[in-house]
């Protein structure tokens, strides 16, 4: 087994992670023997989480030394896969045997766990988060033990987004559909009170579809919009509501940024996963120098919710880099941040300026209060326990789960003290 020490940060830097070191366990048998014996552990994904979630007061470990394993049920339309995978490596994988997931976030660099850990999600109005596609789970316990999870027990919802505190995962079991093409547009300025009247019908002009602003000015800087490559170009043009130019050239959703690290565009169709993400696995993806935060909240409240933001766009827009706004199908995982809810989703992405981006963070909190926004868990976020258990009425059975299988709170952390109490 390999132990790497010294320093080690997140993706993003704002995060210098205190575990001592971190493991690089090469079989499964390695990684029981490492979590039985440890006091404290916690597993890194990839680390593109903005926040603490990954770091332990014990040891870390990472899975990405355990083989690769990719196994398609063709039959059954699932696929196995090894947890520590990215979805950049998943994704080519499926392809090569026609099959594909149903949708990707908008980068395809992180870990498949890490991912359905924290309730990762594109965007679409019929298409739930990625940790909605989980059927099965092999997860190693506290006590070095390895069990299997599978939908329809009754506590597996609970399970799925499990925010690192109930084992080490060590493999997942995903829908998958055959595979499929993409095409994907931009379209550029939109006026904001567009939003008030063609909201919904803007949403639906494709398979998956983001709107962009900068809170500069009352306008979508850009508007992204993936199609099935079967349904064509997206019938938008000729819509009332529709002003916005198709863009000229690719474009980055983050301003001022070469369009290099983006997907395909202009309508060029493609595979699937060259076209959900916005940005490339062989590039850094978003703008590399940032922060970023989420909020998930019901469905109907996204024209109110913009106008809600948009009172504070003085002070949001000088710390931002770009703010998107995406859609998020229900699903029944209880700590989802889509849980039981049609969602839209307005995530920031911010300067790398954690002192001056914490304040704004706490007001778009209290801007969107009335309309109980669910924060991303991977993200960055003030919001305070009290109001974490009463947007997710099962959290108290999550805590019974997680004390059934870490009774001693071997997989606690100081988020997790943060986010369910204790
Ligand atoms: C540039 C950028 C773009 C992003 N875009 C999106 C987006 O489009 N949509 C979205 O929803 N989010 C997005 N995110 C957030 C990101 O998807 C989440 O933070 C995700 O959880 C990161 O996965 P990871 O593998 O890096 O996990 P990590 O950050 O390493 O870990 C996340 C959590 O999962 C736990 N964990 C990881 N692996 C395991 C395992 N095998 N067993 C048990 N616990 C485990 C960790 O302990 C930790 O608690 C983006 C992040 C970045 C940096």
């Amino acid at each position: 087994m390999t132990t790497t020490a010294g320093p080690r940060t997140n993706w993003a830097g704002n995060i210098a992670f205190g575990a001592p070191d971190l493991y690089l366990p090469a079989s499964l048998g390695e990684l029981q023997t490492m979590v039985a014996r440890a006091r404290q552990i916690r597993v890194l994904g990839t680390g593109h989480s903005f926040n603490d979630m990954a770091d332990s007061p014990g040891a870390q470990v990472s899975l990405a030394g355990l083989p690769p394993e990719v196994e398609v049920d063709s039959a059954a339309s699932l696929v196995r896969v090894a947890a520590g995978l990215s979805y950049a490596r998943l994704a080519t994988q499926l392809d090569r045997q026609r099959f594909a997931l149903r949708n990707l976030a908008s980068l395809p660099h992180i870990s498949v766990a890490g991912a359905c850990a924290t309730g990762t999600h594109g965007s679409g109005l019929a298409n739930q988060n990625l940790s909605a596609a989980v059927t099965g789970l092999e997860l190693v316990t506290a006590d070095g033990d390895v069990i299997e999870l599978s939908r329809g027990e009754e506590s597996f919802p609970g399970a799925v987004v499990h925010l690192g505190a109930l084992g080490v995962i060590t493999r997942l079991i995903l829908e998958v559909v055959p595979s499929f093409e993409v095409s994907q547009r931009v379209y550029e300025d939109l006026p904001l009170d567009v939003l008030d009247d063609h909201f919904a019908a803007i949403m639906a002009s494709g398979y998956s579809v983001s709107m962009f602003t900068d809170w500069h000015a009352p306008r979508l800087t850009q508007l992204w919009v993936k199609s099935l490559a079967e349904d064509g170009a997206p019938a938008i043009e000729g819509e009332p509501w529709f002003t916005a130019t198709p863009a000229p050239a690719a474009r980055n959703p983050v301003p001022g940024l070469p369009a290099d690290n983006s997907t395909e565009q202009l309508g060029v169709p493609g595979p699937w996963f060259e076209r959900l993400p916005h940005f490339r696995p062989e590039f850094t993806p978003s703008a590399g120098d940032e922060l970023q935060t989420e909020y998930l909240l019901p469905a109907e409240h996204a024209v109110p919710a913009v106008h809600a933001l948009h009172q504070a766009g003085d002070r949001i827009a000088p710390v931002l880099r770009i703010c998107e706004i995406r859609t998020i199908a229900g699903d029944d995982l209880w700590l989802s941040p889509a849980y039981h809810q049609d969602s839209v989703a307005f995530h920031f992405t911010w300067i790398p300026d954690t002192a001056a981006v914490l304040p704004v963070v706490t007001l778009i909190e209290r801007q969107l209060a009335p309309f109980a926004p669910r924060p991303h868990w991977g993200k960055i976020f003030t919001t305070p326990t009290e109001e974490l258990y009463a947007s997710y009425d099962r959290l108290p059975d999550f805590l019974d789960l997680a004390r059934h299988y870490d009774p001693a709170g071997k997989f606690r952390n100081a988020y997790t003290a943060r986010c369910l109490g204790r």
